[in-house]
């Protein structure tokens, strides 16, 4: 298959998906939208940052979902990632966990206030 085709057909795959307005399975509220994101891809302990990928978006909770032709295009981008020119410097800093040891001992079983780590960070901020 010649490059050319290889990506009409890739494109044709991600036109013919037909998950606009699904349910989301992970929130089981939401409904899925097609647009593209910038996806941060951890492989190898190495972290790829990817603009501009085609995905569904939960409209509720923010969950990205990928159709496998995607999923597969950006393994490969991150394992060939040495090739990549752009980079960029990111601040690393530790949390201060003192805090939840000292919660840890006052209460046995988990607060009901946690939220899930993705209603936190909205597809907005992301
Ligand atoms: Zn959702």
């Amino acid at each position: 298959m010649t490059q050319n085709k290889k990506e009409n057909n890739f494109e044709r795959q991600i036109e013919e998906s037909h998950m606009e307005n699904e349910r989301c399975d992970f929130c089981h509220e939401g409904r899925l939208k097609a647009q593209n994101v910038r996806e941060y891809y951890r492989y190898q302990g190495d972290l790829v940052i990817i603009d501009n990928v085609p995905a569904y978006v939960c409209n509720t909770c923010g969950e990205h979902y990928h159709l496998a032709p995607v999923a597969k295009k950006l393994r490969n981008i991150a394992e060939n990632r040495s090739k990549i020119e752009k980079r960029i410097s990111i601040p690393i800093t530790t949390f201060d966990n003192l805090i939840f040891e000292r919660v840890k001992t006052r209460y046995s079983s988990l607060p009901s206030c946690l939220l899930p780590f993705n209603r936190i960070f909205t597809a907005k901020e992301r």
